[in-house]
């Protein structure tokens, strides 16, 4: 691998790898390395431009075994692996074959994000993010969140040493609450919905000139985290693209990112590009990607959230026109589960594979098994659902659904009477 442009960039520009510039996403219009998210003339949101080495898969392999192994395809300064991060990534794809059984099919796979060290896919984007934000002089780290992404950012900042301050919707569920309040941090809870969190830190981040909001004022490169779990998918699979991967949606990112992943290995030369289908994934109380796309629009409509997978309760989501690009481009589907369907998938997928989801991997299941009785996803293509997170962080939805017995007496006679009433 080649150090690229930190050679011979610009004085003062910062270092972010090889990184070249943002465009817009909208017009095109491109400008240098900065604390910039959106257009200039059209308001559009900005993207990471890069002039990527040549790169190998043994290079690749004999990095370290987290997203950091990805490091000369992300906007972070060369020597990343050397400084103090969660270092997140490099979860587990498991072969899901009690969960194929049960549904019909051929070659399925989780990838298993809950394994990160905050428990959900965020903690790449933010450790992205931090890396950017650092380089670009914040001294803040800070978020609007449904939950998740407060766990990640305060736990990062507690481990480089800096501030954080996160905001969440005060209904949020007590575990993501706690387990942010943890880390020390500012954690401020707001009486409103997601999107009312959101304006509030849009005018904060305008108010804080060295705060850095990882999903609003780097949002190009916290944004660039989620290729890493295109890529970790393809290089678990021996270096193969699935032909067929179900993505929850929130804002939308994760979503356009895997496919934006697998983009970048194909045009590498570091997979064979292979046609692949992306599904997106979102609650019936919380759906509207899947309302755009079952109506043909470009746009997405933005709707008032109720549902209890609150870590996809986004009700105006960023990057909602962008899914629909990818998954019209790709031939995929965007389609909606109801919350009892959520609750009846993170039992089979707990009771069949030995995995507790948080509500979003019950949304990602449920759809999946929807799009299959539908006909509208291959049964026989290999196939890629993301548990985005732990089903520990949401005990409160899942309690209604799931049996807790009564004590019994240390005795032989209570346990027999008890067993009885058990199948086993
Ligand atoms: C945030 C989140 C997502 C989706 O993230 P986006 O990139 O905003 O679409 C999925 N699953 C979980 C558990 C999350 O916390
Ligand atoms: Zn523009």
């Amino acid at each position: 691998m080649t150090a690229q442009n930190e050679g011979t960039r610009a004085p003062g520009a910062p270092r972010l790898g090889n990184a070249t510039g943002l465009s817009c996403r909208e017009c095109g219009k491109t400008t240098g390395l900065g604390p910039y998210y959106a257009c200039d003339d059209c308001f559009g949101p900005l993207e990471v431009s890069y002039d990527f080495p040549r790169l190998t898969r043994e290079a690749i392999e004999a990095g370290p075994r987290s997203i950091w192994r990805y490091a000369p395809l992300l906007p972070v300064p060369h020597d990343i692996a050397s400084r103090p991060t969660t270092e997140p990534g490099y979860t587990k794809l498991i072969r899901a074959d009690g969960l194929a059984a049960e549904l019909g099919m051929r070659r399925l796979w989780i990838k298993d994000d809950s394994g990160n060290p905050t428990h959900s896919f965020k903690d790449r984007v933010v450790a992205v993010a931090l890396a950017a934000a650092t380089e670009l002089g914040f001294k803040v780290l800070a978020c609007p969140s449904t939950g998740n992404l407060a766990n990640a950012v305060a736990a990062a900042a507690a481990q480089a040493g800096i501030r954080s301050v996160v905001m969440v919707p005060a209904n949020l569920e007590e575990q993501k609450i706690i387990a942010t309040a943890v880390y020390g941090g500012m954690l401020v809870t707001v009486d409103g919905t997601y999107d009312d969190v959101n304006r509030l830190a849009s005018e904060l981040a305008g108010e804080h000139e060295d705060w850095a909001f990882v999903n609003v004022n780097v949002r190009p490169y916290y944004a660039e985290g989620s290729k890493t779990l295109g890529f970790e998918i393809a290089e678990q699979l021996g270096w193969r693209l699935p032909g067929q991967i179900v993505v929850p949606i929130a804002s939308g990112a994760q979503l356009v990112k895997i496919d934006k992943g697998f983009t970048e290995l194909a045009a590498l030369g570091l997979v064979e590009e292979t046609p692949w289908r992306v599904f997106g994934a979102q609650a019936t109380g919380c759906a509207p990607v899947a309302e755009a796309f079952a109506k043909g629009w470009d746009v997405v409509r933005p709707v008032k959230p109720s549902t209890i997978a609150k870590s996809l309760a986004i009700g105006n989501p960023a990057d909602g026109p962008y899914v629909l690009d990818v998954v019209r481009r790709t031939g995929g589907v965007v389609a909606d589960v109801s919350d009892d369907e959520v609750l009846d998938s993170i039992k089979l997928l707990a009771r069949t594979q030995g995995i507790f989801g948080e509500t979003a991997g019950g949304v990602t299941l449920g759809v999946l098994r929807k799009l299959l009785a539908a006909g509208q996803l291959d049964p026989d293509a290999e196939t890629v659902i993301i548990n985005s997170g732990d089903g520990l962080k949401t005990l409160d939805a899942i309690e209604p659904a799931v049996t807790v017995p009564t004590a019994i007496k240390p005795s032989l006679e209570a346990f027999q009477a008890a067993f009885e009433g058990v199948a086993v």
